[in-house]
C-alpha cells in the first residue's frame, strides 16, 4: 500500500511513523539495496570526521519528538547535564549515539523485513482499477505496486567547482583532490587548501590542525556569519514553515539560496583547534578562487586569483579539499530524471515546482500519494534535508495515506507504551555507547 523509494533515514521515518499510528509492515515496503537505514549518512559522516550532529535534542528517530534525544540521554546516563544543555541550545545528540537509536528503532519495527534490496528504475502512474503506481528496477523489472508513494532518494553526486573537476581528470594529480565527504587522510607537515567555509569545511579545517598539518581556507568571499542549524530557528516550526510556503515558488527558491549560503554553527571546541592552529602559524585564511592547478613540488602548484584586489598567485600545496557538497539538481538523481522528462515535471533552476503538501504536480492525488522527501523537498519544506524535516514529511504524508485508507489507528494507550518501551530499548543501548564530547 505504501512505498518508500530510497533506503536512508526519510525511509526510517516514514516507517516509524506509520508504525506508530497503527500501518501494519504487510502494508509497507521500502525499496533500496542498503540493509541499514544509517549506512548512508554513516559513510559521509565518518568520512568528515564528524562527531555530533548539527541538528538539536528534537531531531531523532522516535515517532514523536518526546522523549527527546537530551531526555533519553539523562535517563540512559542517569545525569541532569544533557537536560541542561538542551535548555541552552547547546546539545547536540553525538552521532554513535543517534545511530544507535536509529538502530534499536529500526530493529523494533523490522525496518529490514520490508525492505525490497533493489533500486527503484521508473514509476508508471496507473488509473484501473484504482489510482495506484506500478514499480520497476532499474532493469526493468516489475517490482511491485503501491498506492501511496514517498520518493526520499537523498542527494545527488558530489560537486566540485569545474577547475577542480577537470583537474581530476589527471591521473598524476587526481587522488590529491577530494570532498570533504570523500575518505581522506592528512599528512604531518603537509599543507592544504580547503574552499568554503561551511560546516564540512570548518570541520576540515580543524581535522587538518589535528592530524599536525598546515590549513589555508580559501573562501570566495568574506566568511559566512554563524548560525547553529541549516536554516534559521523559526524555519524549523510550523508557523515558520508555513510563512515560507506561502511566498511564491520562484521567491521561495531565492529566499532558500540565501539561508543555505554556508553558515555553519558555532562550537567552541572548533574554535580551540583552530586557534591553536592559527598561534602555530599553522592556519591562515585567504579570500580567492584556484583558477589553474597543476603538479608541483608539494604535491600540487595552484594558482589563486581575487575578485578583490591582489591575486595571491601561485601556492605549493600537498592537497586539496573542497567543502562543497552534493550537486542539489533533481535532474541529476535518474529516476528524478525519467519521471521529470516523461511526465513533463515543471522544475526551476533544478528544483522541481512541488505542490505545498510536497506532492508532485499532476501525479500527485489524495487518494494515491506521490511525495517527496529530503533535499528534493525543501523548496516547499526549507529543513527538508534535515531529521526534523523529513519527520515534518514524513508525518504529514503518512497521515494523508490514514485518511485516504480509512485507517483503524493505534488507540492512544497502545501508543504510550509503544513510545514508553521504545524510549526505554534505545536508552538501555545508550548506556552501552561512550558519550561522544559535547562542542558547544
Ligand atoms: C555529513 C552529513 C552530516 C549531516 N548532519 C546532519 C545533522 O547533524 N542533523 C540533521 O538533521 N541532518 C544532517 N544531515 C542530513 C541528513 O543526513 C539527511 O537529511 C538525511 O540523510 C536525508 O535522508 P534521505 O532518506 O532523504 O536520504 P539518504 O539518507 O541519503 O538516503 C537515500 C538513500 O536512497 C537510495 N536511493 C537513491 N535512489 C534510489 C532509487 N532510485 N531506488 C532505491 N533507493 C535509492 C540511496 O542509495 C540512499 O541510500 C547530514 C548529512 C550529511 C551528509
Amino acid at each position: 500500500m505504501i512505498a518508500v523509494v530510497g533506503d536512508g533515514f526519510g525511509s526510517l521515518l516514514v516507517h516509524v511513523t506509520a508504525h506508530y499510528l497503527g500501518f501494519t509492515n504487510d502494508q509497507i515496503s521500502i525499496f533500496g539495496p542498503s540493509d541499514n537505514p544509517v549506512g548512508t549518512y554513516q559513510q559521509y559522516a565518518y568520512n568528515l570526521g564528524q562527531t555530533v550532529l548539527r541538528s538539536e535534542s528534537e531531531s531523532h528517530f522516535l515517532g514523536p519528538d518526546w522523549p527527546t534525544f537530551a531526555q533519553l540521554d539523562a535517563w540512559a546516563h542517569k545525569s541532569l547535564r544533557p537536560l541542561y544543555r538542551t535548555t541552552r541550545r547547546k546539545y547536540n545528540p553525538g552521532v554513535p549515539e543517534i545511530l544507535t537509536e536509529a538502530t534499536v528503532v529500526a530493529r523494533r519495527i523490522g525496518w529490514n523485513d520490508v525492505r525490497v534490496p533493489t533500486r527503484v528504475g521508473w514509476l508508471q502512474r496507473e488509473m484501473q482499477p484504482t489510482p495506484h503506481f506500478v514499480m520497476y528496477d532499474e532493469q526493468a523489472n516489475f517490482i511491485g505496486r503501491a498506492k501511496h508513494v514517498m520518493l526520499s532518494p537523498g542527494h545527488g553526486p558530489l560537486s566540485f567547482p569545474p577547475v577542480l573537476a577537470q583537474a581530476r581528470k589527471d591521473p598524476a594529480i587526481a587522488d590529491r583532490i577530494v570532498q570533504a565527504y570523500e575518505p581522506k587522510q592528512y599528512a604531518a607537515g603537509g599543507r592544504y587548501i580547503v574552499l568554503g567555509a561551511g560546516i564540512a569545511s570548518v570541520n576540515e579545517w580543524a581535522n587538518i590542525i589535528d592530524a599536525g598539518a598546515s590549513c589555508l581556507a580559501l573562501t570566495r568571499n568574506a566568511q559566512p556569519e554563524t548560525q547553529d542549524l541549516n536554516v534559521p530557528r523559526c524555519l524549523f516550526e510550523s508557523i515558520g514553515i508555513d510563512a515560507y510556503t506561502q511566498l511564491p515558488f520562484e521567491q521561495r527558491i531565492e529566499f532558500l539560496g540565501q539561508v543555505l549560503r554556508g553558515t555553519r554553527p558555532e562550537r567552541r571546541e572548533w574554535h580551540t583547534r583552530i586557534k591553536t592552529g592559527q598561534q602555530e602559524g599553522r592556519f591562515d585564511a585567504l579570500v580567492g578562487e584556484i583558477d589553474k592547478i597543476e603538479p608541483g613540488r608539494a604535491g600540487l602548484r595552484v594558482y589563486v586569483k581575487s575578485a578583490h584586489g591582489e591575486d595571491p598567485g601561485w601556492l605549493d600545496v600537498t592537497g586539496v579539499v573542497a567543502g562543497t557538497g552534493f550537486n542539489k539538481s533533481v535532474l541529476t538523481l535518474p529516476l528524478l530524471r525519467r519521471l521529470v522528462e516523461f511526465y513533463k515535471i515543471p522544475v526551476v533552476n533544478g528544483k522541481m515546482r512541488l505542490q505545498t503538501n510536497c506532492g508532485v504536480p499532476g501525479l500527485d492525488r489524495p487518494e494515491s500519494r506521490l511525495c517527496c522527501n529530503g533535499l528534493i523537498a525543501n523548496n516547499v519544506i526549507p529543513h527538508g534535508d534535515t531529521i526534523a524535516g523529513l519527520k515534518f514529511i514524513s508525518r504529514r504524508f503518512v497521515a494523508d495515506c490514514a485518511r485516504a485508507e480509512k485507517l483503524h489507528k493505534r488507540s492512544f494507550g497502545s501508543r504510550m507504551a509503544l513510545q514508553f518501551s521504545m524510549g526505554r530499548d534505545v536508552a538501555s543501548s545508550l548506556r552501552t555507547v561512550t558519550p561522544t564530547q559535547q562542542l558547544a
